[in-house]
């Protein structure tokens, strides 16, 4: 067996066997494949796809490049969360101490930025000293203290997707049904929750543009869960525009701060109680509604913004310090009007280049820079008023490629509902 043999059956748009697939993976983590050669395979993922048996075992092999967590050690369900992601999709930051401080526990692994999307891990990074590797028995430890931990993709835990989600993020081979389907599952099943809900954004701000595909990424991920065991619900939600108004690492965290003292974005606010009343309803066996209602109470009683800080300082973060660029440009609006679209893909690819993201692998993030958008899909905007304001001491950014991103018309839009689906088994 050799690479370039792989890499052509696949160009040739033939099925991969479980053998075949695991060889290529096995010898990019140990560094016999290199990264010019997954690359190629990747592409040829990405235009040929894989059939279902060959995702199920790339998961398999995927989750087989490292070891597996066992939960067994932690008393009561635990559940995990993720997103496929989005602009502005800030969402586990919040929902994961939320969850927590209604007594569910939360065991999860996240990403980092993945093209012109956000990462979890990026996000908390932005908080001074915030530790996102944990050994497999601090993570544990952790759970059993305060009942929540996120940690990144380590070299033990799924070594295989920290390296190919690293490689796809600046190969444009980031949006792949299989790829992100056998990317997100490895990671879930090897974090050992047993209940896992997944957020599968849809729109030109996600990896999934058509709701068509993003029903098939979602029932893909409910049939690789089922093959271990797993409860998955995907819900499927709206990414036209960016989720909640800031954009941006450091950013993104004040935004959560603010959503767990209760003064949230209307947006956001509704995807965390979805996404929450059916991670609390499943742990506890209660109904969607009642479990809405604990998490609404825990946001009044300040319990769930308490929990958030002690999960970051059991990871090290200083909360206090948040980075956050010091220079700010204001950019408005040139004439009136309401906003009829936003071209959110563009708006993360502006964010991605401000050093939000990466564009080569080795690329370190700026984890202040960003931006807050002011207006939203359907409102209303005069002229010269202020339609975002621009964190970066970045003076290349040309203001007419962030204007050019909001559609205005004259008649106000109707606005698309957020949350589109609940698909479950
Ligand atoms: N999140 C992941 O973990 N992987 C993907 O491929 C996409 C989103």
């Amino acid at each position: 067996m050799n690479i370039i043999d792989i890499i052509t059956k696949k160009k040739n748009n033939q099925e991969l066997s479980y053998e075949e697939i695991k060889y290529a993976i096995d010898n990019y983590v140990s560094g016999e494949i290199k990264d010019y050669q997954m690359s190629s395979l990747l592409m040829a993922i990405v235009i040929n796809k894989m059939t279902d048996e060959e995702t199920i075992n790339l998961t398999k092999v995927m989750i087989e490049s490292g070891e597996t967590i066992d939960l067994s050690m932690i008393n009561g369900v635990i559940v995990d969360k993720h997103s496929t992601g989005g602009v502005g999709d800030k969402t586990t930051l919040i929902l994961a101490p939320l969850v927590a401080s209604c007594g569910v526990k939360v065991a999860k692994m996240s990403g980092r930025g993945l093209g012109h999307t956000g990462g979890t891990i990026d996000k908390l990074e932005s908080i001074k000293g915030f530790k996102t590797t944990l050994t497999n028995e601090e993570f544990i430890n952790q759970i059993n203290d305060i009942g929540l931990a996120i940690i990144s993709q380590t070299k033990n835990i799924v070594p295989a997707d920290k390296m190919l989600y690293a490689l796809r993020d600046v190969t444009g081979t980031t949006e792949s049904i299989s790829l992100i389907a056998s990317s997100i599952m490895s990671k879930k099943i090897a974090a050992g929750a047993s209940i896992i809900v997944i957020d599968v954004k849809v729109g030109n701000g996600a990896l999934m543009k058509t709701e068509e595909d993003a029903r098939v990424l979602a029932k893909l991920m409910i049939k690789i869960g089922s093959h271990y065991d797993r409860k998955v619900v995907c819900v499927l939600s709206n990414m036209e525009e960016p989720l909640g108004f800031c954009v941006g690492n450091g950013l993104e965290v004040l935004e959560t701060i603010e959503s767990l003292k209760g003064n949230g974005p209307r947006d956001l606010n509704n995807l965390v109680l979805t996404l929450g009343s059916i991670m609390i309803s499943l742990a506890k066996n209660i109904s969607e509604e009642e479990a809405k209602k604990e998490l609404i109470e825990k946001i009044k009683n300040n319990e769930a913004l308490e929990k958030f800080k002690q999960f970051v300082l059991y990871q090290k973060g200083d909360i206090n310090e948040i980075e956050i660029a010091k220079e700010k440009i204001s950019i408005k609006s040139s004439h009136d009007g309401y906003i009829k679209s936003i071209d959110t893909f563009k708006l993360g690819e502006i964010a991605r280049k401000l050093g939000a993201g990466r564009l080569t692998k080795n690329d370190v993030i700026n984890y202040g820079v960003g931006f807050i958008i002011h207006k939203k899909v359907g409102e209303i905007l005069f002229e010269n008023e202020e339609l975002l304001k621009l964190y970066t001491c970045n003076h290349d950014i040309i203001i007419s490629e962030i204007t050019d991103c909001f559609e205005i018309s004259e008649k106000c839009p109707e606005k698309q509902n957020l949350i589109i689906d609940i698909i479950r088994l």
